[in-house]
């Protein structure tokens, strides 16, 4: 519950209303997208010059979307990616939003692909700080690893039930995911991305109303990393 005065007469308006003064005309809502560095694809890429990532989920990225599945990007080519605007956050992205891309770099060439490409089109809400301080908050707020290991999914190769894992998820954070997955070696699928969705503040998770293509099997490999 949040305090406001107005001519000396206080007012108590529930945080939760204060989520629907946030509006956007440009878009429906976000999704924010984390990856699992342990799938096959991952495996012929390079690690970020601050060496291997942690063993755990990492952001792909807040985009936004609309409601009939379709998504705007590259709204604005006049104001790309300036490195200079999130000096302060540099530290905590290379921790929570690592580069996969070769040759080895500092993550700089995936975060700027991310802003021109999706972070442009949520100008209207978001300023480019803003934008990473937001999906790194998102991130902050949510521990994948640890809600699949609660339900004893763990990240040794084993495969579990599509069906086990969405569960899991659900239960530990509170909202259901979107599930991607990726063929490996042999074509067994498996776990790649988690799509959750945002309100257009970029600031609370809500529940999806649309998912994307998982292209999951009903058995899913969960790699090691
Ligand atoms: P997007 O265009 O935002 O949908 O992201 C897809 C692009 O991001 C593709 O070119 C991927 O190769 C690239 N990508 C995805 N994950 C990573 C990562 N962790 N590091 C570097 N590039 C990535």
């Amino acid at each position: 519950m949040k305090t406001y005065d107005f001519a000396m007469v206080k007012i108590l308006v529930p945080v939760s209303y204060l989520s629907v003064l946030c509006v956007s005309q440009d878009f429906d809502f976000f999704y924010f997208v984390q990856q699992w560095p342990g799938d096959t694809k991952k495996k012929s890429c390079c690690y970020p010059k601050s060496g291997k990532p942690a063993a755990d989920f990492g952001v792909h990225g807040l985009w936004p979307n609309f409601n009939n599945g379709s998504y705007p990007s590259d709204c604005d080519p006049n104001n790309p990616y300036d490195q200079s605007q999130i000096l302060d956050l540099i530290g905590c992205m290379e921790e929570e939003w690592p580069t996969f891309s070769c040759p080895s770099n500092n993550g700089t060439k995936f975060w700027a692909h991310e802003w021109n490409k999706h972070g442009t089109c949520s100008k209207s809400v978001l300023d480019q700080h803003d934008y990473f301080q937001a999906t790194l908050n998102l991130k902050k707020k949510v521990d994948l690893l640890q809600a699949l290991q609660t339900a004893g999914i763990e990240p040794n190769g084993t495969f579990y039930k599509l069906d086990n894992i969405g569960e899991a998820i659900k239960n530990g954070i509170g909202y259901t995911p979107g599930i991607t997955c990726n063929g490996d070696a042999s074509g067994h699928s498996q776990l790649h991305e988690i799509y959750f969705c945002v309100d257009t503040c970029g600031s609370n998770f809500i529940e999806c109303s649309l998912f994307p293509n998982g292209r999951c099997s009903s058995e899913v490999e969960f790699p090691s990393f």
